[in-house]
């Protein structure tokens, strides 16, 4: 059983609610950044921006940090320090750009920091912030996936909070109290089957890059777009939960939701199963854990199921989603396997994109990779990042 970071978080006060709350956004420029800022702008009162950082968009970035008028803006690519600091000459905004500069931002003192970098490249700022005691806004699955315990022993150590951003994971989050997993038999999360739920093998041998970052329900960045395509996504999602809740992997369970409206779902052992509803909007969880353990008014449309009609449910094809397969026996090997399926799907992912293998060649070189590096435990965070460097050295080439 995996031991949570999560903690039920007590009533605020009056007065902790008239505060506002300042943030920090790591991957400001991205999908979930983007929403992030949505939230902050529609209620001025509650929240103001600290700091945001974004990879290489200068041009965004400055903008934000403008309308926003953040202390400091951030850019991974140290090569775009120049662009940055002209595109904010004249605000009086910080300007930094390279690696230990995010890490910089992410351990500013804020009252939350938002994890919304893609990828493993997303772990080391999230662990600079958990080090800080901060309140973590966890978008980023991808740490979890290739960190899971050490991830959970610094939150521990170092008294810091993580609170699930992922919308299967928001719904878990609210749903279930840590202070009783007896209570609850098993939970389920949903997977909307991505855009080729109802497509054969044969077909799907032809998807082109274009195809598979058309999703049905959601907007977002191409990497998780094409992890919903292979169901990787609801695979890496399981190992995000199995580090966040204190529950065993045989209670976790995935089940097919074309619709996208229930989010997940939490059966009790008294039979009584608990679900998580809302439109397909980031903007829900983003605003929950912003929030939390308040609630607030979130720019989304209203469910209304009588317009829905119906809501579907199927059996995940594990033969067809051959990813989610995958990502269920890491999470049974454990070891160093969920952060090798973790690496080569990110690079399969990108010679995907870039037209370099097909699109049922991603499962089959994550499968390859875990076959040909031998599991063994990760004792520290550097561990972790020379088998990440490994599993990425051989899925590029193989
Ligand atoms: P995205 O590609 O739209 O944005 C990624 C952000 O990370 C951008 O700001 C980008 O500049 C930044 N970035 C990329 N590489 C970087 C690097 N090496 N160093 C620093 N910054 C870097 O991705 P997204 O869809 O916003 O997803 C972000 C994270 O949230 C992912 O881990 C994803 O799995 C998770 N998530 C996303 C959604 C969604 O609806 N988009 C839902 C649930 C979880
Ligand atoms: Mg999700």
């Amino acid at each position: 059983m995996s031991v949570t970071s999560i903690t039920m978080a007590i009533k605020p006060s009056a007065a902790a609610r008239a505060q506002k709350k300042s943030i920090t956004l790591l991957g400001a420029t991205g999908t979930i950044g983007q929403n992030t800022l949505k939230i902050i702008a529609s209620q001025p009162e509650r929240f103001e921006l600290a700091a945001i950082t974004g990879g290489s968009n200068v041009t965004l970035l400055a903008q934000q940090a403008r309308e926003f008028n953040v202390r400091r803006a951030v850019i991974a690519d140290a090569s775009l320090y120049n662009s940055l600091k002209d595109a904010l000459s004249g605000t009086g905004i910080e300007v930094a750009a390279g690696e230990e500069a995010v890490l910089d931002a992410a351990a500013m003192p804020s009252d939350i920091v938002m994890s919304a970098i893609v990828g493993a490249a997303g772990l080391k700022p999230t662990l600079a912030a958990i080090r800080t005691g901060a309140t973590v806004a966890l978008a980023n699955k991808e740490c979890l996936v290739c960190a899971g315990p050490l991830m959970n022993k610094e939150v521990r150590r170092h008294n810091a909070t993580l609170i699930p951003v992922d919308s299967e994971h928001s719904g878990i989050f609210q749903l279930f109290d840590p202070e009783y997993p007896e209570r609850v038999d098993s939970v389920t999360i949903t997977a909307s089957g991505g855009p080729f739920r109802s497509w054969t093998t044969e077909q799907m041998k032809s998807v082109t890059p274009e195809q598979a970052v058309k999703h049905p329900n959601w907007t977002m960045g191409a990497k998780i777009s094409v992890d919903s395509a292979t169901l990787m996504n609801k695979g890496l999602e399981l190992i995000e939960a199995f580090y966040l809740f204190p529950l065993k992997q045989e209670q976790l369970n995935v089940l097919i939701h074309p619709q996208s409206i229930i989010h997940c779902l939490v059966t009790m052992i008294d039979g009584s199963v608990l679900s998580q509803m809302s439109l397909p909007d980031m903007c829900t969880p983003i605003a929950c854990a912003l929030a939390w353990p308040d609630r607030i008014f979130a720019p989304v449309q209203k469910l209304d199921l009588a317009a829905i009609g119906s809501l579907q449910f199927e059996t995940p094809d594990m033969v067809r989603f051959p990813g989610l397969r995958l990502a269920r026996e890491a999470l049974i090997a454990g070891g160093n396997a969920p952060t090798v399926l973790n690496a080569a799907n990110e690079i399969a992912v990108h010679r995907f994109l870039k037209g370099g293998i097909g699109f049922l060649d991603i499962a089959k070189l994550v499968e390859k990779t875990l076959e040909k590096i031998d599991n063994h435990t990760l004792e520290t965070i550097e561990d972790v990042l020379a088998c990440d460097s490994q599993a990425r050295r051989y899925a590029e080439t193989a």
